[in-house]
């Protein structure tokens, strides 16, 4: 006997007749003993139709009047099934979120669940009635007890929160799919259905996942170990399930606002090793990290920012004890490496780094948040800290520091997001190095961690993404010195422009004096054109140089939390793609993510590519949903 939620999406509540076999579906898993909340969304597009309506009246409809309208057609829904399952003779009530008290932030069109009242839906479940909520609405708590909505696909956010509010055993999330596949079957036929992956693999696959579960739901439940699985509503196939680490006994009030951040990690056991001036030419980063991986050497950041003029800049991070390898590797590779036509020139230099260390932080909560990374970019600067190199993922925002800077950058992230809780540090291979992730009390631990369930059998290669919605925008010779990245992302945050990958430069260049260089970010295509503009507005008074903006990008990623301290992975990606004489414009990664920005005509041929090489394609073939 098991408390389960249920979400069903538009399409499988889109007719009578479907909402008639949702009412089955939940009927026979009552009967099977269990108690069950059912969460739906409107009926098929009913929501798109109340958008298209509210346009036709006003351009730029009240945000209030939005949520009052949008949230009409999940009450459609919920009536109808409770009527679906009376029928059957099966007890049942609908409920609206303000019934049930999903109280919210006061913000229309995109609140945050703050806590969720229990009372009323446990008293009704344990009177053995099946309880349908409204998915995608709440009630904002200040005073006036406003109609709220979640944003749009919002409802598998209200499921996952009503489950960790109810301490369910797990939740069901049933949609036109069968699952999560392991990329987009419109762009691949191969893709293949995944039995599970991990929250924090499921993360970093926003751009894959996002149309299949609402990313704000993977958080809550990555927060609070709620089991989830996403299924087909046509057939009993199991579907895939999305695992978390054991809850740590996260506090139920504040929900979906605790915090951004909730780890601040660092590693003093690494060393740099750059390849100066390397051609910008398909196949340079499979030769380099191919050397690299038959050498046995596990490599932990890469980055490759955007080139300038025909070369560019490769680094990498090793931990300290196999940087004697790292770099005899590079330098016999560097001369094979230098461009034909100018085989005497200075080109391909090998440079390395000793004394540096990486300082990370993490958190679900940062997605969609842009202040997030400029926050930790200004709290490095007030805190008198350079930074040398950046990467970032979905999750995670990592700097690599000098060594003797560690400490205080660890110190004054801590404060400035918040984290008060034990540390669990670890000493590193080599003897001097140290490791450590300082994490919020309460939160679970999101890398892989011994208690994943997952983490043993990993593969290194979950899923294949491809985003071609974004845009790149690079700012020549920014000035080097601490402020100037948390002057640049604060500015964008401001104006509320999400960044995704964020890579500075290796290459250093002193002009007037003052060492000098590139940053390059992605943002949405939409925001490229707005951020361009604003930001040569304020590059002669920050005495920038050039900010140049390409559209024509694509970005490819692998994520796999079984891709930690495997060798070769990224060097099997970046063969992947030379194999098809695609240039990499640039590199970014995370532990348990590796992404490539490319041009974006090639950007499906990358994706088959790199799904192929990792041998991740079925034999089944998926039919798309219209
Ligand atoms: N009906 C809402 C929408 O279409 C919420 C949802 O279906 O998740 O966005
Ligand atoms: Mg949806």
């Amino acid at each position: 006997m098991a408390l389960i939620v249920q979400k069903f999406g538009g399409t499988s509540v889109g007719s009578v007749e479907r909402i008639q076999a949702v009412a089955e579906r939940v009927y026979k898993t009552v009967k099977a003993g269990n108690s069950i909340v059912v969460v739906v969304s409107a009926m098929g597009k009913t929501t798109d139709g109340l958008v298209k309506l509210a346009t036709e009246i006003s351009p730029n409809p009240n945000r209030r009047e939005m949520d009052m309208l949008l949230s009409t057609g999940e009450q459609v829904t919920i009536a109808l099934l409770s009527m679906a399952l009376q029928e059957l003779g099966q007890p049942a009530i609908s409920m609206t979120g303000a019934q049930v008290g999903i109280v919210t932030e006061a913000e229309h069109s995109r609140a945050r669940i703050l806590h969720i009242e229990t009372t009323r839906l446990n008293r009704h479940i344990n009177e053995g009635k099946v309880v349908v909520v409204a998915g995608f609405q709440g009630i904002s708590s200040a005073g006036e007890m406003e109609i709220t909505t979640l944003g749009r696909g919002g409802s598998d956010t209200s499921a996952v929160a009503i489950a960790a509010a109810l301490k369910a055993n797990f939740c069901e999330i049933y949609t036109d799919v069968p699952g999560i596949l392991t990329t987009d079957p419109r762009l691949v036929a191969e893709a293949q259905l995944m039995d599970a992956i991990t929250c924090d693999e499921m993360l970093e696959l926003a751009s894959l996942g996002a149309k299949v579960l609402h990313p704000r739901a993977v958080e809550i439940a990555r927060n609070y170990g709620v089991p989830l699985v996403v299924r087909s509503s046509w057939t009993d196939q199991p579907g895939t399930w999305v695992t978390s680490a054991k809850p740590q006994g996260r506090s139920l009030i504040n929900l979906e606002i605790a915090r951004p951040v909730d780890a601040v990690e660092f590693d003093t056991n690494q060393a740099k090793v750059a390849l100066l001036r390397v051609p910008d030419k398909p196949g340079v980063a499979a030769r380099l990290f191919g050397e690299i991986s038959r050498q046995k050497v596990d490599v932990d950041l890469i980055i490759q920012s955007v080139h300038e003029g025909n070369s560019n800049d490769i680094a990498f991070t090793v931990t300290t004890p196999i940087l004697k390898r790292a770099e005899a590797v590079a330098t016999a590779i560097a001369p094979a490496l230098r461009s034909q036509s100018h085989p005497k020139s200075d080109e391909a230099e090998v440079m390395i780094e000793n004394n540096i260390a990486k300082v990370s932080i993490a958190g679900a909560g940062m997605i969609g948040r842009p202040g997030v990374a400029a926050k930790m970019f200004a709290t490095l600067a007030e805190a008198g800290v350079n930074i040398q190199m950046i990467s970032t993922s979905e999750v995670k925002v990592s700097c690599v520091v000098d060594a003797s800077e560690c400490d205080r950058a660890v110190l004054a992230l801590r404060s400035a997001f918040e984290i008060e809780a034990g540390e669990e540090g670890t000493r590193g291979q080599g003897g001097q190095g140290r490791q450590g992730r300082i994490i919020e009390q309460t939160s679970p631990l999101s890398s892989p961690s011994p208690l994943s369930p997952l983490s043993s059998s990993s593969p290194p290669v979950r899923g294949v993404a491809l985003d071609l919605n974004q845009a790149r925008l690079a700012i020549r010779q920014l000035p080097d010195r601490p402020g100037m990245a948390a002057k640049l992302f604060g500015l964008l945050a401001q104006h509320n422009i999400s960044v995704d990958m964020i890579i500075q430069s290796q290459r250093c260049r002193v002009i007037n004096g003052v060492p000098r260089r590139d940053i390059a970010f992605t943002v949405s295509r939409i925001d490229g054109e707005n951020a361009r503009e604003m930001l040569t507005q304020v590059a002669a008074e920050l005495g920038w140089g050039e900010v140049v903006l390409d559209s024509a990008i694509a970005k490819v990623s692998i994520v796999g939390a079984g891709m930690v301290g495997q060798p070769g992975i990224a060097a099997k990606m970046f063969e992947a793609l030379a194999q098809q004489q695609i240039n990499i414009q640039m590199i970014a990664t995370s532990e348990i993510k590796i992404s490539c920005v490319v041009a974006q005509e090639q950007g499906v041929k990358a994706l088959q590519a790199i799904h192929a090489a990792f041998e991740l394609a079925g034999s089944e073939k998926f039919v798309v949903p219209a």
